[in-house]
């Protein structure tokens, strides 16, 4: 890891010279919330942007895509994808931290070759961002990162301290090489230490998630679980808004017209009502609490077990999202005893 610092009203030319090196995204406001756009104009990249509405797994999960093609003498082929260089500039250590995570499923037992390869064209630039009162990062400690981009930049008053991560990243700072400066002096480290010290002090939620697995098999049969399948909708929206949910469902598409079709793979959800049903008609999770249990299991306790650490990254947008007012804020402080106001 190496670091630089970046004088703030340098930023701005450092993003227009990294649209020649590839496609740039980034946050833009949309009405009162934040969308990740293709940037034509970098004075609408949203330097203080709050969570988007869909996280960054849209670009290495797209919400559909085409995994095969076929006829029906049997032929096949793997389709062509061609995917752009791209920078995402803007991630938030939640999210990058949320790639981490689906860097472990989909790249690890059984790699995933349309992933892979959207995660090789795809440069991260995180940002540090300042909590909202949603923001749970700092109980899931996933409010810094340490690996999974190839620069990420912390907003201190005047300038941004520049780390470096991986050698494209290092290649993407030499590229203007003269906005960046590598003489890090003692003070912007005082001043670095003293951010992370008020920044700390900004989260308004937090939660000691110590023993949560164990908390969570002990309530198994709790009643919380129907409480909540009483308000749920099963409309699956925090599903498709969580960083780290990376279920998708396959259909194979035949043109009724030719012999030709496709083979489609496209976001799904647990939490919705066929997930779980199979030929013949059975349905292993055809009430809505097991549904919802076994989201918050999946969050709160499996992955922990398998991968040391819980899959939820604390960005929030569950608790934005949900129209039911199911969040993990409010599972968390239900099965730690807490009384919950909804
Ligand atoms: S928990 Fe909320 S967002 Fe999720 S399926 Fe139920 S109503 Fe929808
Ligand atoms: S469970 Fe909620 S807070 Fe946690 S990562 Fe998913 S959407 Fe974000």
């Amino acid at each position: 890891m190496r670091v630089f610092k970046m004088r703030k009203e340098d930023l701005r030319e450092y993003l227009e010279s990294l649209k020649k090196v590839g496609e740039l995204w980034a946050p833009v406001r949309k009405g009162d919330k934040f969308v990740y756009d293709k940037i034509d104009d970098v004075d609408k990249v949203e330097l203080k942007a709050l969570r988007t509405i869909l996280p960054p797994k849209k670009f290495f999960i797209p919400q559909r895509n085409t995994v095969l093609k076929y006829r029906l003498n049997n032929e096949y082929a793997d389709p062509v994808e061609e995917v752009p260089f791209r920078i995402l500039f803007g991630l938030h250590p939640c999210d990058i931290n949320g790639l981490l995570i689906l860097d472990r499923i989909y790249l690890e037992r059984f790699p995933d070759p349309l992933y892979k390869k959207r995660r090789e064209n795809t440069a991260i630039i995180g940002l540090s961002c300042v909590p909202d009162e949603k923001c749970l990062g700092k109980s899931t400690n996933t409010h810094y990162v340490e690996e999974g981009f190839d620069i990420a930049l912390t907003d201190l008053d005047d300038k941004y301290l520049v780390w470096v991560s991986s050698s494209l990243g290092d290649d993407l700072v030499r590229y203007r090489i003269d906005l960046f400066d590598e003489n890090i002096t003692e003070d912007d480290m005082k001043q670095y230490v003293s951010w992370r010290n008020w920044r700390d002090s900004q989260y308004k939620l937090y939660y000691d998630l110590t023993g949560m697995p164990d908390i969570m098999v002990l309530s198994w049969d709790s009643p919380l679980w129907e409480e909540l399948a009483d308000d749920c909708l099963s409309c699956g929206m925090c599903s498709m808004v969580c960083p780290t949910c990376p279920c998708y469902n396959v259909k194979d598409i035949t043109e009724l017209s030719s012999d030709e079709g496709e083979r489609i793979r496209y976001w799904d959800s647990c939490m919705y009502r066929e997930f779980a049903l199979v030929a013949g008609g059975h349905n292993f999770r055809e009430a809505r609490a097991e549904r919802i249990k076994l989201w918050y299991t999946h969050k709160l306790k499996s992955f922990g077990h398998e991968f040391g650490k819980p899959a939820c990254v604390g960005c929030g947008r569950c608790i934005d999202t949900c129209p039911a007012d199911i969040n993990v804020a409010r599972v968390i402080k239900a099965l730690k005893g807490e009384e919950v106001k909804v």
